[in-house]
């Protein structure tokens, strides 16, 4: 059986990424020929790193990942991916919460351009991992280092003491 070669594009904020993006990242590597992670300039909260940053802190950490890529993109999340010939959106599931959500958004997305979004379950030690409650947690001191990737600690650790 021949395999169609599937492009697809990870987007989300990714401020900061984590261990639960990261699963998902090499869940998705399996199933795609090409994945682009491609980070967001949506407003956020209180905000631990600009979108370049994120981008590069991203580049570090999936340099050695054949076929994973990763940019910033101002546009809406459809333009971008048909700007890219993206095939497919893919997009992280942790709980039934995330699945309410998820769903008005790929409905929403699928009727402007036609565009499918796949999803892929986390592990389920990634479950309860967030960018948010991560930010939250680092701002008030919290030890975080079991919910991201090292480089990622090292740079929050930095970046929490200017
Ligand atoms: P957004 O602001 O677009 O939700 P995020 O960076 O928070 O951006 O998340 C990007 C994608 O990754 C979303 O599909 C989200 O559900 C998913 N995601 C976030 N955290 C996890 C996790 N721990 N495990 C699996 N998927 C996750």
């Amino acid at each position: 059986m021949s395999r169609k070669f599937v492009r697809a594009i990870f987007p989300g904020s990714f401020d900061p990424i984590t261990n639960g993006h990261l699963d998902v990242i090499k869940r998705g590597v399996k199933l795609f020929g090409e994945l682009i992670i491609a980070v967001g300039r949506s407003p956020i909260k209180n905000p631990l790193f600009t979108p370049e940053e994120r981008v590069e802190i991203i580049a570090e950490l999936i340099k050695d990942m054949p076929g994973v890529s990763v940019e910033g993109f101002e546009r809406l999340t459809v333009e971008y991916a048909a700007e890219k010939k993206a095939d497919v959106i893919l997009r992280g599931l942790r709980s039934l919460t995330d699945v309410q959500y998820e769903f008005q958004l790929a409905m929403t997305n699928r009727s402007v351009t036609g565009i499918e979004t796949v999803f892929i379950m986390t592990s389920e030690e990634y479950g309860f991992t967030s960018s948010t409650l991560i930010r939250q947690i680092a701002s008030l001191g919290g030890d975080i280092s079991n919910l991201v990737p090292e480089s990622v600690y090292k740079r929050i650790k930095e970046q929490l003491k200017k």
